[in-house]
């Protein structure tokens, strides 16, 4: 789909979602969304505020803050807590099912985030749904990495 028509029916859709729960459809609020649907990254509160602020469009980070908590509730991004600082998000549509590998610096803080999509995981739900007789509708897989302490990076 094209990235126009990706825009469009997320645009439609959230704005349905404010409209049934009685939010106002603030041009800030579309924004935000446009903005996140156009990056393919994960994202802290921080990092969104100054794409949006470098983009010419002022806003409070209270309002960056509020909109992404009504982009949650309308499934419209997916939050993280990859490590026990900020919280990371990424739109959750049109984003192919996928898992992370996240790589630490010694400090503890995140040097990077790798995505990667393994058909075995999806195995593994289907045998426990089976094995549990559940359905299971959703997961979060990290994987916390350090370099290789031998000098020979390997990718
Ligand atoms: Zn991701």
């Amino acid at each position: 789909m094209a990235h126009k028509e990706i825009l469009l029916h997320i645009r439609e859709r959230f704005a349905k979602f404010l409209t049934e729960n009685q939010h106002r459809k603030t041009p800030e609020r579309f924004t935000i969304l446009e903005t996140i649907y156009s990056i393919d990254d994960h994202f802290d509160v921080d990092s969104i505020y100054k794409i949006i602020k470098k983009n010419g469009m002022h806003m409070s980070r209270a309002t960056v803050y509020n909109t992404l908590e009504l982009l949650l509730q309308a499934g419209l991004i997916r939050k993280h807590q990859f490590s026990d600082k900020a919280a990371f998000y990424e739109k959750s549509l049109y984003n192919n099912q996928h898992d992370h590998v996240i790589v630490l610096r010694p400090d503890g803080s995140i040097d990077r985030i790798i995505e990667f999509c393994d058909p075995r995981i999806d195995a593994i739900r289907k045998d426990l749904e089976q094995y549990l007789n559940l359905k299971i509708d959703a997961h979060d897989l990290y994987f916390y990495a350090k370099p290789q302490t031998d000098g020979s990076p390997k990718t």
